[in-house]
């Protein structure tokens, strides 16, 4: 089953023997899985479903949901795993949605075959199970207004009252149910209602509503219809039809449990039948993962669309430079769980650092420069340098040539006029390793005498430094990036970092929303960062780490040759940590 087999095969040997002879401990959900199929309880199938609904673009909680659902039908002989879109709102869906989610399922690395399925698909047969509950008198029809359902719905501590049309007979049930479809009616005259009971505890058991009529075109069925059929009703069924063993939703949905089941029970749906069962969503701090407030950041232009790379998006990761290896990683690393609970960021930064610190060649690009001139180098010489892609990965091959002359750029930050002691890096008299290269000496600064910046330095350096540690023994600390400037191409760098400045956006002063914490500092662009010249060659969506600096992306969209645009996929380590436990920083920006 295309590109996750090797990995889900290796997985199932990791989660049934972890080498040790034990086996390792599953989730609830997997455990259930493995006792139905020992009990034969639904002849050997595993049958699970993945069902978006076309109403915007998948984050990265559908992701969990995803590697869940097509992760157990991979880890099962036979297992199969369905995507069917949720489609059953003709008002907020659009086939737009339809062909992100499927690009984005596919680019997580799931398979759905021939399982291609879509609820719109099933209307004439949710109809006809509509028209059984009627005939067994399990459904009626009510001409109530909204408000009047509202209001008759009684509290958490109150029960309901009966609708007047509660009592209707069957055959006008079955007459108006079928006006209904026939458009002899306007949006809201009447409703479908289940017949269960008013005074129920459970407050969705107190009558649900069944269909509406919307007088609204749907994207795949057009105006075939203008009655359409609610989500307890449509889930459930729709699993039925489909042949779903394991129905996995999340924990919003216990209580809707019990219509779920109710439903097929008086739909006559026999066992084995499909089976809900609830895990925790997936949140995660500093973002929101809500379509509905998700579109709002689409919409009120705070974001520049689906795909901006702060977002949690699965097209917001890819474009920021995130592998869908690392989400699934990110995924297997917080589980499946039963009750909800925030998920602290760093963890899926930390998978996303932990799979492109693999995979991601070494390269220097300086993101704010400062001239440097070496005033003891040949004027008209370049020294091509072999540098290793994987510097400090010897067993890694891989290399490029880079260029070195009498004039280069270093970051601004590695240079201090009056540095503390521990300050490894440039200053007055102080020497430095330029990576791959030479030792220089910062022997001048020079600055704008009106505004007393520094412009330039000027430094010497060291002919005989190039391999190894200096011949007299001196010690040199630090080691900085640096590019050649008649070679380095100038590039555009994006500075992505967290979309929210507080872990929990929702909370908001009174009166305010979410948006209020949104980070402003969420994207940084510099216009005159320098690459080394290596890049030119990488198609746009290639990875690298510049060094000292992070995970960058060069953007999939904007970047093109002679306009090189990168994003911050990551920073090298947790900045956001250190903020927190004003920890001392590492001079040198290492990875751990
Ligand atoms: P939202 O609340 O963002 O609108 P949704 O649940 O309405 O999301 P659907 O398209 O209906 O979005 O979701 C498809 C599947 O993904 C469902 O099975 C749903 O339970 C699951 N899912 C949605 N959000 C999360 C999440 N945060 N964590 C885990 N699973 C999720
Ligand atoms: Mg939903």
């Amino acid at each position: 089953m295309g590109k996750a087999t090797e990995r889900d095969r290796s997985r199932k040997k990791q989660v049934s023997d972890s080498g040790n002879g034990r086996p390792e401990s599953l989730d609830f959900i997997r455990a259930k899985v493995a006792e139905d199929l020992k009990s034969g309880r639904y002849g050997g199938r595993v049958v699970t479903r993945f069902p978006p609904e076309p109403n915007g673009y998948l984050h990265i909680g559908h992701a969990k949901s995803c590697c869940l659902n097509f992760g157990i039908a991979l880890e099962n002989e036979g297992g199969v795993c369905h995507l069917r879109f949720d489609d059953t709102n003709p008002e907020t869906e659009d086939i737009k949605y339809v062909e992100a989610i499927k690009e984005d399922v596919r680019w997580l690395g799931f398979d759905w075959g021939d399982k291609l399925f879509h609820a719109a698909d099933y209307f004439e047969q949710l109809y006809d199970y509509a028209v059984t509950l009627i005939k067994r008198g399990k459904a009626y029809v009510d001409s109530s207004s909204e408000e009047e359902i509202r209001e008759y719905r009684g509290t958490v501590t109150e029960p309901g009252r009966e609708s007047p049309y509660r009592s209707r007979s069957l055959e006008e049930n079955l007459d108006l149910f079928e006006r209904m479809r026939a458009g002899e009616f306007e949006d809201g005259e009447h409703v479908l209602r289940a017949k269960i009971d008013m005074a129920h505890p459970n407050m969705l058991m107190r009558d649900p509503l069944l269909y509406r009529i919307r007088h609204a075109s749907h994207y795949r069925r057009g105006d075939a219809w203008c009655i359409y059929p609610l989500y307890d009703f449509t889930h459930c069924l729709s699993d039925a039809i489909e042949e779903i063993t394991h129905s996995l939703c999340t924990l919003e949905f216990e209580n809707n449990r019990a219509l779920y089941d109710w439903v097929l029970d008086n739909a006559g749906i026999e066992h084995p039948r499909p089976e809900q069962t609830e895990f925790a969503r997936l949140d995660l701090d500093y973002t929101v993962l809500s379509k509905r407030k998700l579109i709002r950041l689409v919409e009120e232009g705070q974001v520049s669309g689906w795909d901006d790379p702060r977002m949690p998006t699965v097209a917001g990761l890819r474009r920021r430079g995130v592998t869908p290896e690392a989400i699934r990683a990110f995924c297997d690393m917080i589980g499946i769980d039963k009750v909800n609970s925030r998920v602290d960021i760093g963890k899926l930064e930390y998978a996303i650092r932990n799979d492109l610190n693999r995979r991601a060649p070494r390269v220097l690009c300086v993101l704010r420069p400062l001239k440097v001139v070496i005033t003891n180098y040949p004027e008209d010489e370049v020294e091509w340098l072999d540098a290793s892609y994987w510097p400090r990965d010897i067993a890694k091959q891989g290399s490029r040539k880079l260029p070195f002359s009498c004039e280069i750029y270093v970051e601004r930050e590695d240079f201090m006029e009056d540095p503390p002691r521990k300050f490894f890096r440039l200053a007055p008299g102080r020497e430095v390793r330029l990576r791959h290269s030479y030792i220089v000496k910062c022997e001048e600064v020079v600055k704008d005498p009106e505004s007393g910046e520094v412009t330039e330095l000027r430094c010497t350096y060291d002919p005989e430094s190039l391999r190894g540690p200096p011949a007299d023994g001196r010690k040199v600390k630090g080691t900085i990036h640096w590019v050649s400037a008649a070679q380095a191409l100038p590039c555009e760098v994006r500075l992505y970092d967290r979309l929210f400045k507080t872990p929990d956006p929702d909370d908001a002063p009174e009166g305010q929303d979410f948006t209020v914490n949104l980070n402003p500092e969420s994207l940084v662009i510099l216009e005159g960062s320098l690459v080394e010249p290596s890049v030119a060659d990488g198609p746009p969506g290639t990875r690298y780490q510049f060094e000292r600096q992070g995970y960058f992306l060069s953007d999939p969209v904007d970047s093109r040759p002679g306009a090189l645009v990168f994003n911050r996929t990551v920073t090298l380590r947790d900045t956001w940590a250190k903020i927190a436990s004003k920890t001392e920083q590492d001079d040198q920006g290492r990875p751990t």
